[in-house]
């Protein structure tokens, strides 16, 4: 089976450097699939789960709180705000964080601070999710 590279990387540190057959991102324009010598591509993702299909029998699940995502020979870059792996997650940190997201979105009385929260919930929500825990 034929694979792609996947590297993914954050501001603090290489997160994620493997070979991989199929990657699936949550993009701004939709769900994004991309396997094996994909055309070149730029896309700016969402706070999200990305799922990595491995092989045949493994999959991981990545938490991303959005960046871009480009796809050039063969190599999938990942340039992401923050991302990790479901080992990495402290589930009751995003815990705590998702409530305290949805006491201000409840709170917020202007725009800016509505998005912010709802940012904020995002994020806690795919880090919630890559441990299974929504
Ligand atoms: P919090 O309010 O709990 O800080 P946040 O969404 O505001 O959450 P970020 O600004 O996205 O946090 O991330 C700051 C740093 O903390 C990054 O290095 C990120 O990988 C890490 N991080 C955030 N939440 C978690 C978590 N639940 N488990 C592990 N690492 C986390």
């Amino acid at each position: 089976m034929s694979s792609i590279k996947l590297d993914i990387v954050t501001p603090e540190r290489k997160v994620y450097s493997q070979e991989v057959q199929m990657v699936i991102a949550r993009a701004v324009t939709g769900q994004l699939g991309i396997l094996p010598n994909h055309a070149p591509l730029l896309a700016n993702l969402e706070p999200g789960l990305m799922r990595v299909k491995i092989n045949e029998s493994d999959e991981e699940q990545i938490a991303i709180s959005g960046g871009f995502l480009e796809v050039a020979d063969n190599i999938i870059t990942v340039l992401a705000r923050t991302a990790e792996l479901p080992a990495e997650i402290d589930v009751s940190r995003a815990q705590s964080a998702r409530r305290r997201a949805e006491e201000r979105l409840q709170e917020s009385q202007d725009k800016v601070d509505y998005a912010r929260a709802k940012a904020a919930l995002d994020r806690a929500m795919a880090r919630l999710q890559a441990v299974g825990r929504k």
